[in-house]
């Protein structure tokens, strides 16, 4: 049987894409091998790969002036590939909203002047802070977001006014999981481990001009944009597996109806959830309401031996991955695209009644 896996990455994929998967394992589409065994040369992954391309175009609805890049290193590789191939004037504008913004913002420290314009550490990340009119240095290469906070559980609802300059968002943990204005970004990226596929992918979204010879001096081959986007991501082996398994959430994605559809849907798992801990005596959310994100929701009994006891007990009820990150404790629950309405209502009904026995 299948748990409810309310992980934060990696995380809950399709049943049906992971069927799928099965399906094609040992002779994929009649080829006689699968998709980990054969080569990335080959017309049958050339095929895999610009399919997922034109989906994910289609799905984002990401204009021709940008590149669909498919590297590998993850999110936190891309912590110095941005910096590498962005900071001409080497500066840049960080806004701090937790552990990966952190990261990033001291990974572009190691290539340049990486300057903090804004921050909410103040109160543990639990709010997004207002960036209406933040101090940006003129000559700022890019001002730099992580758009869904998964430790913290806190969402951009409105992006920064960066003041004419480029924004870079990492987004892994909202891909996908509405609608996005690619316009409005210089580079958008995310790890796919945790709303689209298997680990070891990061997938960057980058404006043509972005993507030059003109990066810092020692940028290592690969990490630089322009040898990605002049070979099609296949400058050296790539995850072809990762890739391939997107494609077919890609395909999931459509056939749901597309990500406004994804919206609507993660927004009644949301509040679902959120409803109920507003209401509840004994548990609470831990983010200002105005900055909660749908796909990373944090909550806490306030005790942290309760906290603990829950988890275990949600656990043997077949309630998987609800502890929080170690660094902040209590519980979070990670519902990403892939998590059914009916996981959302069940771990509601198991919170009621833990609250009616421990309250
Ligand atoms: C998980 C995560 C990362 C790190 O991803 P890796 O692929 O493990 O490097 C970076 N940013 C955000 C927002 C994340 O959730």
């Amino acid at each position: 049987m299948r748990v409810y896996n309310f992980s934060a990455g990696p995380a809950v994929l399709p049943e049906e894409v992971l069927k799928e998967a099965a399906e094609d394992m040992l002779n994929y589409k009649g080829c006689g091998m699968s998709v980990m065994e054969m080569s990335h040369r080959s017309k049958m992954f050339d095929d895999i790969i610009k399919t997922a391309e034109k989906d994910i175009r289609e799905l984002m609805n990401i204009p021709d002036n940008y590149k669909v890049l498919f590297l590998q290193g993850g999110a936190s590789q891309q912590f110095a590939a941005v910096p590498m191939n962005l900071m001409k004037n080497k500066k840049a504008a960080y806004i701090i909203t937790g552990q990966w913004a952190k990261k990033a913002f001291a990974e572009a420290k190691l290539y340049g002047e990486a300057v903090e314009v804004a921050s909410s550490a103040d109160k543990t990340f639990s709010y997004i802070p207002d960036c209406s009119d933040l101090a940006i240095p003129e000559d700022a290469d890019y001002v730099y977001i992580c758009e869904n906070n998964t430790i913290y559980g806190t969402k951009y609802h409105t992006l920064p006014n960066t003041k004419g300059h480029i924004l870079v968002s990492d987004v892994s943990s909202c891909f996908l999981s509405e609608p996005i204005d690619v316009t409005k970004y210089g580079v958008v990226y995310g790890g796919v481990q945790k709303n689209v596929g298997p680990a070891g992918l990061v997938i960057s979204i980058i404006r043509e001009d972005l993507i030059t010879d003109d990066v810092l001096p020692g940028t290592p081959t690969m990490l630089k944009w322009k040898t990605q986007a002049d070979n099609d991501s296949l400058y050296n082996t790539p995850n072809c597996w990762s890739i391939y398994i997107c494609g077919l959430v890609f395909k999931w994605l459509k056939n749901m109806g597309g990500l406004s559809v994804m919206k609507e849907r993660n927004e009644k798992k949301a509040k679902i959830l959120y409803d109920f801990l507003d209401q509840s005596k004994l548990f609470k959310g831990t983010v200002r309401p105005e900055d909660r994100s749908m796909m990373n929701v944090p909550f806490v009994t306030g005790n942290e031996d309760l906290d603990k006891k829950f988890v275990a007990e949600s656990k043997a009820a077949g309630f998987e991955n609800l502890k929080g990150h170690r660094t902040v404790g209590g519980m979070r629950a990670s519902i990403y695209n892939a998590m059914p309405i009916e996981g959302v209502e069940k771990l509601v009904e198991f919170m009621a009644d833990f609250e009616k026995k421990n309250g």
